[in-house]
């Protein structure tokens, strides 16, 4: 992986590479952000500049033996552990196969997603004593290739305690040109004294126009489109992924959200319960996708009517809607659209009665919509 591959975050790509320039390379790093900020990328792409023998100003060479065996996760100095379902096997070894493959398909990916590839049975995986030992082990061989030993630990939050203790004094003490980068979602989960002994990187998220740019060009979407979708993905590149997987759906989202907004403008009941009926006995993963969408149109209105414009992140066909909708979004009941349709979010995600929610929503829209 190289700094290029990696998505946005270009100022905390320079620091990184400054450091391995000037030599300050902390031997215990924490990766801190959500997976889809790009943390574990950042982490292989600096670990691929770090063994690169021919480093360029801002990136590796992308072509040198040792670019080319931290690309195929083969280089012998460097390590991975991550969390593993224990009942199939208690070490990271057993599952690098996986792990290659999966990085090979997108380095952006979440424990959910790990699990899907490894256990189709949905046990939680974890860190364990066991591959602690193992961590030990590995660390205190010689390198290979003269150079540093590096750790990679994703999901670090995923370690038991055991685990976590048996590591305090390696991770105190590390065996000399030994690098530990852990790699972590949140930090609450982490023990302080492991927390105390490394140097936090914070992975910020990213940027609506750094997934836009990345996505108009990767996936060949019309700009409006891009600005849609990246708007949509609160600045995690998994989030866009997943609405990328379903954008085939997006035209019939919209037209869900029309609907309901003109049934409850016209305070026609029948018709709203009608609407509520529909859209409870869709899929638990295609309401919450709705009601996402609808967040993102309240929003796209308030911008669009206090800003002339000038920020909306909206396809065409939305933009020809939004031009007579958004002026019934406005400081009277934004706030209420939000906190309504959030809490709607919440409760599919815990099995609410859909229907009753749905019917809820419709008389709640028709209140708000009227007092705009
Ligand atoms: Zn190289």
């Amino acid at each position: 992986m190289q700094f290029k591959d990696v998505i946005g975050q270009e100022e905390l790509k320079s620091h990184l590479i400054q450091e391995i320039r000037n030599d300050k390379v902390s031997h215990a790093q924490l990766y801190l952000g959500k997976p889809g900020y790009g943390g574990l990328q950042m982490a292989l792409a600096f670990v691929q500049y770090l063994f690169c023998e021919n480093k360029q100003a801002k990136d590796s060479c992308g072509e040198c033996p040792s670019c080319k065996k931290v690309t195929e996760l083969q280089h012998p100095d460097l390590h991975f552990s991550f969390p593993v379902v224990q009942a199939i096997d208690k070490k990271s070894d057993f599952f690098l196969p996986q792990w290659r493959e999966q990085i090979k398909k997108t380095a952006y990916f979440d424990l959910n997603d790990w699990l899907n590839e490894i256990d189709e049975k949905g046990r939680k995986p974890i860190i364990g004593t066991d591959e602690s030992q193992e961590i030990i082990k590995k660390l205190s061989l010689k390198s290979y290739e003269g150079g540093y030993k590096v750790m990679v630990i994703w999901m670090a939050e995923e370690m038991n305690a055991t685990c976590s203790n048996k590591l305090l004094k390696i991770l105190e003490e590390p065996p000399a040109k030994t690098l530990f980068l852990l790699i972590c979602d949140s930090q609450e989960y982490l023990l302080q004294t492991i927390l105390s002994r490394t140097q936090i990187v914070k992975v910020p998220r990213l940027r609506v126009d750094e997934i836009s740019n990345h996505i108009k060009v990767k996936f060949n979407l019309s700009p409006e489109a891009a600005n849609s979708i990246g708007a949509r993905s609160e600045g995690d590149y998994i989030e866009t992924l997943d609405v990328l997987s379903n954008n085939h759906e997006h035209d019939e989202n919209r037209e869900v959200f029309i609907q309901l907004m003109r049934v409850c403008f016209k305070k026609n009941v029948i018709e709203m319960m009608e609407w509520a009926e529909k859209t409870a006995s869709l899929s638990k993963e295609k309401q919450k996708i709705f009601l996402k969408y609808a967040l993102h149109m309240f929003r796209q209105s308030i911008i669009k009517n206090y800003t002339e414009d000038q920020l909306t992140r909206v396809s065409d066909e939305e933009a020809q809607f939004l031009k007579n909708f958004s002026k019934f979004i406005t400081g009277n009941n934004i706030l209420d659209f939000s906190q309504t349709f959030n809490d709607a979010h919440y409760h599919v995600e815990r099995n609410a009665n859909s229907k009753i929610l749905f019917t809820n929503i419709c008389f709640k829209v028709m209140r708000y919509i009227h007092v705009a």
